[in-house]
C-alpha cells in the first residue's frame, strides 16, 4: 500500500525497489503535491500488463480528481481501477489480515482532509512454557491449542483450560499518518498511544504565523501532537524544500518537546518493534 502520490513517488520507488506490485493508495487530500504522481504510475503499471485492480481511496472528491487525473495519462487504463470516497471515521476498505485502516478528520483548509491509522488487532497472550511444563503438559499440540486460548484434555485424563497458560492479550501495533494539517484535537485522538506517528512539519518556529496561514504545522506543532497523544515515535514529514539541506533545525525544535522525534528521508525505512 501507498500513503499518498506525489510527482516524485514513482522515481522514488525506483530508486529505492519499493515494489510496484501494490493494490492500495490511500490519499489525504488533492493538493498537487500529494497525487499528481499518481498519473505516471498508473501508466507504468499498465506497461508492466499488471491484471490485478488498484484499490484508490481519498476523501470526497476523490472520484472526480482521480478519474480526471487517471484520463490524462492513459487512453485505456487496462486494469481495474476502484475508486473510493472515504470519509473521517470510516474503516477503510477491505476486511484485512490482522489490522484494520481507519481514517481521521485532518484541518488543512480549502476542502476534506484525511489522516489516516492503521491498527493492528490485538495479539493473543504470551504462552508461559514454564508453567505448562511444570503442569506436566506435554510439547507439541497441547501446547498450541492453549496458545490458541482452546481447552486441552490430558492423557490422563486432567481437562484444563488456556486460563494461567497464556498471558493478557497484548495491544497491537498503531502507526498514524497525517497529510497536510494543523495540528489537530483529531490527530491527538487517532494517534493515541501510536507506536509511531508520521506528521507534517512544513515549518520551523521561525515562520509559525506562515504555518498556521498556509494550513501546515510546525515542527514543534507536530512534537506536541505527539506528545498529547503518547506517540512513542514522531517521524516528521513535508517539510519544507528549505530545510532540504538540513532539517536540524526542524529535529532540535521537535525534540525539545518531544524527545524520540526525527525527520523523515526518502528512502527512509522504519521498524516498529512489538512493546510487549
Ligand atoms: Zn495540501
Ligand atoms: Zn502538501
Amino acid at each position: 500500500m501507498l500513503f499518498e502520490c506525489g510527482e516524485g513517488t514513482q522515481r522514488q520507488m525506483m530508486r529505492y525497489g519499493v515494489s510496484f506490485a501494490l493494490s492500495e493508495i490511500f490519499f489525504t487530500h488533492f493538493h498537487a503535491d500529494h497525487f499528481l504522481g499518481v498519473i505516471g504510475l498508473i501508466r507504468t503499471l499498465g506497461l508492466q500488463g499488471r491484471p490485478e485492480p488498484l484499490l484508490l481511496y481519498g476523501p470526497k472528491g476523490a472520484k472526480k480528481v482521480l478519474s480526471t487525473a487517471m484520463q490524462l495519462g492513459v487512453e485505456r487504463v487496462p486494469f481495474p481501477v476502484e475508486i473510493t470516497e472515504v470519509k473521517a471515521g470510516d474503516t477503510v476498505g477491505k476486511q484485512r489480515d490482522g489490522y484494520d485502516i481507519y481514517a481521521f478528520p485532518t484541518e488543512h483548509g480549502g476542502g476534506p482532509s484525511l489522516g489516516y491509522v492503521l491498527k493492528e488487532h490485538v495479539r493473543r497472550g504470551r504462552f508461559d512454557v514454564e508453567k505448562a511444563k511444570a503442569a506436566g503438559i506435554p510439547e507439541g499440540p497441547l501446547w498450541g491449542k492453549l496458545t490458541k486460548g482452546e481447552p486441552i484434555e490430558l492423557a490422563d485424563g486432567r481437562k484444563l483450560t488456556a486460563d494461567g497458560f497464556v498471558g493478557a492479550a497484548r495491544p497491537g501495533r498503531i502507526v498514524a499518518f497525517t497529510g497536510d494539517t494543523r495540528p489537530c484535537a483529531a490527530t491527538v485522538d487517532a494517534a493515541q498511544s501510536a507506536d509511531l506517528l508520521i506528521h507534517e512539519a512544513t515549518f520551523g518556529e521561525e515562520e509559525r504565523d506562515r504555518a498556521r496561514d498556509t494550513g501546515h504545522a510546525t515542527a514543534k506543532e507536530a512534537a506536541q501532537v505527539a506528545l498529547a497523544a503518547k506517540a512513542k515515535r514522531l517521524l516528521l514529514s513535508h517539510v519544507s524544500a528549505r530545510y532540504s539541506i538540513s532539517a536540524d533545525e526542524l529535529v532540535r525544535e521537535a525534540r525539545e518537546v518531544f524527545p524520540n522525534a526525527s525527520v523523515a528521508k526518502d528512502g527512509l525505512e522504519v521498524d516498529v518493534p512489538f512493546a510487549e
